[in-house]
C-alpha cells in the first residue's frame, strides 16, 4: 500500500472492548459493549439478516458509565428488556457519560447503582446474576443482582494496525517530522487510532488537522519544497482557518 499510494491516512478508531477479567466472564449471556451493540446497529442500518440480541423480557445488567454503556442501556430498553440495571464503580458525578445521560436513563426506567465494582459473574453455564462490591458512606458490602444478560461496557481500546512499525508511541508524544506523520513518511494517523478512545468532536478535529497536514505535505513534496517548512509554519498558519484557532499542540520537529 505504501508503495502504491502517494499517501495513506490511518483512522481505524477503537474497536476492541476492554474486559473485566473476573470469574464468569466467559459464561453464555455475557457480552462486551461492542458485541452487544454491533448486531443491533447492523440489523437496523445495513444487514437485516443479522439478529439483534434477544433481550425482550430479560433482566440486563450493564457494567460501566461511558458512552458505550449508555448506548447499551438505551438499546436494552428499546428492545423490551424486563429491567435494566447499570453498575458503576464510582459516583454519578464522575461518570464519563455525564450526569444528564444518567438522568435520561433513569427516566426511561434504568436503575443506577454507583460505587459498585463487579467481582464475579454468577451462573453455571449461563449468566444468572452478578456479584459486586458496593462501597458507600456506611462501608463496603458484597452484594448481587439477578441477571439474564450482563454487558461489560467499560471502555474500548484503540486498534491501529502496525502500531510498532508506524512508531505511534512517538507520534502520540508529538515527536514527529511532520504533523500527524508516522515513522513511515507517507503514512499519517488521526482520530482514536492516534489519541486512544475519545469523543466524536475531538476525532473529527484530529481528522481535519491530519488531512490538512497530509495535503500540505503532498503539495510541497510535489514541488520538492518540504524542507522549507521544517518548522511547520505553513501547517500552523493553515490551522488558523479552523474554528477554535491555532493548534495548541504543535509537534516538536526533529527536522526533515
Ligand atoms: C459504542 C460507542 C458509543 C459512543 N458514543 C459517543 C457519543 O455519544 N459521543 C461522543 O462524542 N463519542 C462517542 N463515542 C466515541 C466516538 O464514537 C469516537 O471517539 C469516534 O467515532 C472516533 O472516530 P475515528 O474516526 O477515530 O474512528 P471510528 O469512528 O471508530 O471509525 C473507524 C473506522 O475504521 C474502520 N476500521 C477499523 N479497523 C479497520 C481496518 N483494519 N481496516 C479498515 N477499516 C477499519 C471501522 O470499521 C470504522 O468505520 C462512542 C464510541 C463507542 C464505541
Amino acid at each position: 500500500m505504501v508503495k502504491k499510494h502517494d499517501a495513506i491516512m490511518i483512522a481505524t478508531g477503537s474497536w476492541r472492548s476492554r474486559r473485566l477479567d473476573i470469574p464468569g466472564e466467559a459464561l453464555a449471556g455475557v457480552f462486551s459493549g461492542l458485541e452487544f451493540l454491533f448486531p443491533i446497529r447492523a440489523a437496523h442500518y445495513c444487514a437485516p439478516g443479522v439478529k439483534a440480541p434477544d433481550v425482550a423480557g430479560k433482566r440486563i445488567t450493564v457494567v460501566g458509565a461511558g458512552h458505550s454503556a449508555v448506548d447499551v442501556a438505551h438499546g436494552a430498553v428499546a428492545l423490551g428488556a424486563a429491567g435494566v440495571d447499570m453498575l458503576y464503580r464510582r459516583t454519578r458525578a464522575e461518570a464519563p457519560c455525564g450526569s444528564l445521560e444518567i438522568e435520561r436513563l433513569e427516566a426511561s426506567g434504568v436503575r443506577w447503582h454507583e460505587g459498585c465494582a463487579p467481582t464475579r459473574i454468577l451462573g453455571e453455564e449461563r449468566v444468572a446474576g452478578i456479584e459486586f462490591r458496593r462501597r458507600d458512606a456506611s462501608g463496603v458490602a458484597l452484594e448481587s443482582l439477578p441477571a439474564d444478560i450482563v454487558v461489560t461496557a467499560i471502555g474500548e481500546v484503540a486498534t491501529p494496525p502496525f502500531a510498532k512499525e508506524l512508531g505511534l508511541e512517538s507520534v502520540r508524544k508529538g515527536e514527529v517530522r511532520w504533523l500527524n506523520m508516522t515513522a513511515i513518511e507517507n503514512v499519517f494517523v488521526a482520530g482514536d487510532a492516534l489519541t486512544g478512545p475519545s469523543k466524536i468532536g475531538k476525532a473529527i478535529y484530529s481528522g481535519l488537522r491530519a488531512a490538512r497536514s497530509l495535503g500540505n505535505w503532498l503539495e510541497l513534496k510535489a514541488e520538492n519544497r518540504q524542507t522549507e517548512f521544517a518548522g511547520d509554519e505553513l501547517i500552523s498558519r493553515e490551522a488558523d482557518r479552523f474554528p477554535g484557532g491555532p493548534f495548541k499542540d504543535a509537534p516538536r520537529v526533529r527536522g526533515l
